[in-house]
């Protein structure tokens, strides 16, 4: 016999928005790159109030200095990996380093924020009835074998290789999230998030956006890792929080991929810097780490059919929007 499955307990601000319809909002990571522009899109709209919750390891204040202060705004460190009491309507659970030379810092941790801050973040989400989004990540599919990647692949993931605490971190995420939605009925939506890009990312973080403008803006040259064939897909960030948006408003739980399908070898993007942002930089071949996948490219049907979204910033029109907040961060004037 299945067990009967209890129903989500009401929102104790389901009842204040009776009143004052106002939303209110945590964003975990809302700190961070991502998590920085989705926190100014929804302060756009009068009826939010935003809570970000952050520990600060890749992410700054900096990048949310303008809302510091703001009355609608609050601002929380705290690490997901320590329980969490807020009452709010939406959760939007981003908190994790996102890049590899991060992720690889304290795998431990990057696991246990994964992990135990999904558990976490769903165990709140289940004692106040709020919605959840995850945003997993396209490295769920690992060194993929189908291409390009659709939200029904299951993946070729080393569960024992040095990107194993992030990838397969965010597999159990994921499961952690069905699992709630079915044995609690929580309200959950999957994002998986493909190569993202624009203004606020780390300099220092290794990704091969930042690495090449930050190189091309001091005049070094552009590393590309070996082989250089690699692809990848970028989308740039505002089209990335619109997706986020549709997919929290709406009606499916996900997984749904969300990217932009353009497809660039690494030698293509070292090349489209170059010729935008300097093309008096050399390109330079360097040694690849383990475990690179070659190629990625996200099927974004589902995202099209379900959330009416698709990217509307192409690679070269995003990078130049780039370069202005990158040279003012490197002391670098045009
Ligand atoms: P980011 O590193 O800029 O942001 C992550 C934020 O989480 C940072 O502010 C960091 O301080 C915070 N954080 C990390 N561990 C934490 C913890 N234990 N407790 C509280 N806060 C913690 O990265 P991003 O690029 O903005 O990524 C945001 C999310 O999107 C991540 O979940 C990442 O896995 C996912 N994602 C990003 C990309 C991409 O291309 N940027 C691709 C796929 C998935
Ligand atoms: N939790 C939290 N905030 C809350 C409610 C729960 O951080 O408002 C944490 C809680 O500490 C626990 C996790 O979420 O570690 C899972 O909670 P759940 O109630 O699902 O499980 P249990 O507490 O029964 O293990
Ligand atoms: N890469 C590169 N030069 C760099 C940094 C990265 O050629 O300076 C390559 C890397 O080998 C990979 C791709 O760019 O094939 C994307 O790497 P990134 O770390 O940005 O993202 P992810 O591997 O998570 O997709």
């Amino acid at each position: 016999q299945t067990p009967k499955k209890p129903p989500p307990p009401p929102s104790p601000l389901r009842f204040s928005k009776f009143f004052q319809s106002n939303m209110r909002i945590l964003v975990t990571g809302g700190a961070g790159f991502i998590g920085s522009h989705l926190v100014d899109k929804l302060m756009e709209n009068e009826k939010n109030e935003v809570i970000v919750a952050d520990n600060y390891f890749t992410g700054s204040k900096d990048n949310l200095r303008k809302w510091i202060g703001h009355p609608r705004f609050e601002l929380i460190r705290h690490d997901v990996t320590e329980p969490l009491l807020v009452e709010v309507d939406q959760i939007y659970h981003l908190a994790c380093p996102a890049s590899p030379i991060f992720y690889k810092y304290n795998p431990v941790k990057t696991i246990k924020t994964n992990v135990i801050g999904t558990l976490n973040m769903l165990g709140l989400a289940k004692r106040v009835g709020a919605r959840i989004l995850l945003t997993s990540t396209s490295e769920v599919y690992g060194d993929p074998l189908v291409h390009p990647q659709p939200e029904t692949y299951w993946g070729n993931v080393n569960p024992i290789g040095v990107r194993s605490c992030y990838d397969e971190g965010k597999r159990v995420a994921e499961t952690l999230m069905f699992d709630y939605h079915r044995q609690h009925g929580i309200e959950i939506r999957i994002a998986r998030i493909f190569n993202t890009y624009g203004p606020r990312m780390n300099i220092d973080d290794g990704r091969v956006v930042s690495n090449f403008i930050a190189q091309a803006i001091r005049g070094e040259p552009l590393t590309v890792q070996a082989p250089g064939t690699q692809t990848r897909s970028f989308c740039y960030v505002s089209d990335m929080v619109n997706g986020l948006i549709r997919l929290m408003e709406g009606e499916n739980t996900g997984p749904i991929n969300i990217g932009n399908p353009g497809e660039f070898t690494m030698i293509e993007l070292a090349e489209t810097v170059k010729e935008l942002i300097n093309p008096y930089v050399e390109i330079k071949m360097v040694e690849n780490t383990p475990d690179d996948p070659r190629q990625r490219k996200p099927d974004i049907t589902k995202a099209k059919e379900l959330l009416e979204w698709e990217p509307k910033i192409k690679l070269r029109d995003g990078l130049p929007l780039m370069e202005e907040d990158f040279r003012q961060r490197l002391g670098v004037p045009k």
